[in-house]
């Protein structure tokens, strides 16, 4: 036999891949795919994924051999190595840093042997399944558009307006595909979110449907990966990581809550978007896409207007149920207003009360965790700020401190400002955790409960309090975003929102297009059985357009408004944006670095390089920022740009310097 030798990805945030010689015994059993153990580094026992299988020995370096196979044989799929690939490429990350992403540490994966067999999961109640409820006319013929546009299409967009009974067209979709022998994969942006559809799916798939998300346990996800790979899971319900399963035969990827920007990674690399990295993985499957939403992004949108997508609408609620009252309640009149009364307004309050008093329930959205968003000193105007981040302290009651949201760091509440000496110190502005203390004051006797980042820490915290509130034992629940979407409570028909102006005045291009879809999203929360829902939204600025469209759920003038701005500001879906951000201890250094890199790519790309500048917070751990951002319009090759990017990154990179220098590519950031 020849020598041979193999192309390798380690999963190590370095560049291309690494070759190996493949020992003779070897030869015969390993793959493209394959995964192995081999020397890397310092580590004697590094895991490999094979993508190249050749005889050209690598130039001027001894090649070592791979140690072994990994237990188990296990091997990976080339649909899964090329999907793997793309995104490396696409999401300019390092093949290893998606292979860390996407591939489970040896020890989790199946076949390896393990020291303690994983405890067998309660023995699968054998019920019988459920057959799908039977579709009202509506739904049936946009099921029938969706199946008719794939034949031609590889994504339909559909939009219909919350409650509108999407997730039943859902389920009989994904028994077709699991009929006809092809695996399905349901994504959801949101672990809290799994916890309420997976027993509607469980009542019509039984065991044939899994879950899988960062918080299982490694048995858990072990057990999952198995039995995707093995295909006797069927069906999947998922967060954007799901996306990496080993599966054979993918039919049908659904994408609910399309327009969610928890489906993109932000840290670390690769900083895929879940959405569209999806409608990659169902083409290397010959399989299809749908997006679902009451507030599809403006992308998606786009698309399906354009005809790029299948585009099918479903506009009435199920059971012709209302959309909600939409009500505005005006905080002017209320900027006075001392005690715990003083973050609600009248109407709000009555609307709480009388739910209540007719056993209903209540939602409070706030976007924004713990007590205050910040310390303010009265008579000099200090505000108390992260000394590793430029950003402020966040109090946090509960456990008397002030914390940072950027990089954890907590520290004591100074009794009197650091700044001037003054006692005159007090928390500004509200997040969820004051608007709890508030409601516990005004309604002694209602249960409340509250969902946040703050509360849902554990693994089965989210579920306990959705159960909660689910059975009745919740009259209000407060929460951020975490209860917006998606949940569906049949005695829920007040929802409050209590500060729609910080989000409507953030200062982003999808601003608007954000709030209008968060507020359109929690309102959807309300009335969706028999009685209908109130929305009382609180604000000082109600005259405001977004304020307008939200009222009359008016998404369509909404798009095409806001389409009409991005196209004459060069923002997406017109252009593509490309941010690079980059990072150093050392001021000074950060902004020689980050000018040159700029002046190099303005070269050779011209005035579409903008920048740098520094972002809104311009340091987090101490790591000062700064970003590049480049819109690549119509006429320009984004892989072309992308190459010119990596090429100038990585000379700056070997630029001599002071200290080190990072730079991180975000591709269609969010
Ligand atoms: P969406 O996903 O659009 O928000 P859902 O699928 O959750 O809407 O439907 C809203 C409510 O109506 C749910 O309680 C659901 O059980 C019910 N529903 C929807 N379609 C049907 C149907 N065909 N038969 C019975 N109930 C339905
Ligand atoms: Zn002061
Ligand atoms: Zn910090």
């Amino acid at each position: 036999m020849s020598d041979q030798f193999a192309d390798i990805i380690i999963p190590v945030a370095l560049p291309g891949f690494f070759t190996y010689s493949i020992p003779e015994a070897m030869q015969p059993f390993l793959c493209r795919g394959s995964l192995v153990t081999l020397p890397f580094g310092q580590s004697r026992e590094a895991t490999g994924l094979v993508v190249k299988i050749h005889n050209t020995p690598p130039e001027g370096v001894t090649v070592r051999p791979i140690a072994s196979l990994l237990p188990g044989e296990v091997s990976l799929s080339d649909r899964f190595t090329e999907f793997l690939l793309w995104i490396a490429d696409y999401y300019m990350a390092y093949p290893g840093e998606v292979m860390k992403a996407a591939v489970p540490p040896a020890e989790e994966l199946p076949g390896h042997l393990m020291k303690r067999r994983p405890r067998k999961v309660a023995a699968e109640e054998s019920i019988d399944p459920v057959p799908p409820s039977a579709l009202n006319s509506v739904q049936q013929a946009a099921h029938q558009g969706i199946t008719k546009l794939f034949e031609e299409r590889g994504t339909v967009l559909l939009h219909g307006v919350t409650s509108s009974g999407k997730t039943e067209i859902y389920i009989h979709l994904m028994k077709e595909q699991m009929e006809q022998g092809r695996q399905v994969l349901y994504m959801l942006p949101e672990i809290a979110l799994t916890t309420q559809i997976i027993e509607r799916l469980r009542r019509h798939f039984g065991p044939a449907i899994g879950v899988f998300h960062s918080r299982l346990t490694p048995a858990a996800r072990r057990e999952v990966w198995k039995r995707v790979s093995e295909g006797s899971l069927r069906a999947v319900l998922g967060v954007r990581s799901s996306l990496f399963l080993p599966f054979s035969d993918l039919g049908l990827i659904i994408v609910d809550e399309e327009h969610d920007s928890s489906y993109k990674q932000y840290d670390p690399a690769p900083r895929y978007h879940a959405r569209d990295a999806a409608m990659m993985l169902s083409r290397i499957h010959n399989g299809k896409t749908l997006l679902g939403s009451a507030t599809p992004s403006l992308e998606s949108y786009h698309n399906a207007l354009t005809g790029r997508y299948g585009f099918v609408e479903l506009m009435t609620r199920f059971g012709d149920v209302m959309m909600p009252e939409m009500i505005i309640a005006d905080t002017r009149f209320q900027a006075k207003k001392k005690g715990p009364e003083a973050h609600f307004t009248p109407g709000l309050l009555q609307a709480v009360a009388e739910a209540l008093g007719r056993e209903e329930q209540v939602i409070l959205f706030q976007n924004r965790r713990g007590f205050s968003p910040f310390l303010m000193c009265a008579d000099c105007g200090h505000v108390p700020a992260c000394t590793n981040c430029s950003v402020s302290y966040t109090y946090h009651k509960s456990i008397n401190r002030l914390v940072c949201h950027y990089c954890g760091k907590s520290v004591k509440v100074p009794q009197e400002c650091p700044e001037c000496g003054s006692a005159n110190i007090s928390t500004k502005g509200f997040g969820t955790e004051k608007i709890e203390e508030e409601i516990r004051l005004l309604f002694p006797s209602a249960r409340v409960a509250r969902m946040d980042q703050d509360t849902v820490r554990n693994r089965s915290a989210a579920s306990e309090i959705l159960g909660s509130f689910a059975a009745g034992d919740t009259d209000i629940l407060i929460g951020t975003q975490m209860i917006s979407k998606g949940l569906d409570f049949e005695r829920l028909t007040v929802v409050g929102i209590l500060d729609a102006d910080t989000m409507m005045h953030f200062p982003d291009f999808r601003a608007h297009e954000r709030s209008f879809q968060l507020m359109e999203q929690v309102s959807g929360r309300a009335g969706r059985r028999t009685r209908r829902g109130r929305v009382i939204i609180q604000t000082a600025d109600p005259a405001n357009i977004i304020l307008r469209q939200v009222l009359k759920h008016d998404f369509r003038s909404m798009c095409t408004a806001q389409l009409e701005e991005r196209s004459l500001f060069g923002y997406p879906p017109f252009t593509r944006i490309i941010r690079i951000a980059l990072k150093h201890r050392d001021l000074e250094e950060l902004n020689h670095s980050a000018a040159r890199l700029a002046e190099n790519l303005r070269r050779q790309l011209g005035n579409i390089v903008l920048g740098p500048e520094f972002p809104m917070v311009m340091q987090v751990q101490k790591w000062y920022i700064k970003t590049v951002m480049i819109k690549i319009g119509a006429t320009l090759s984004p892989s072309k740009v992308k190459e010119i990017i990596r090429r100038e990154t990585e000379a700056e990179l070997r630029m001599p310097r002071k200290g080190l220098l990072r730079v991180q590519a975000d591709v269609d950031p969010q």
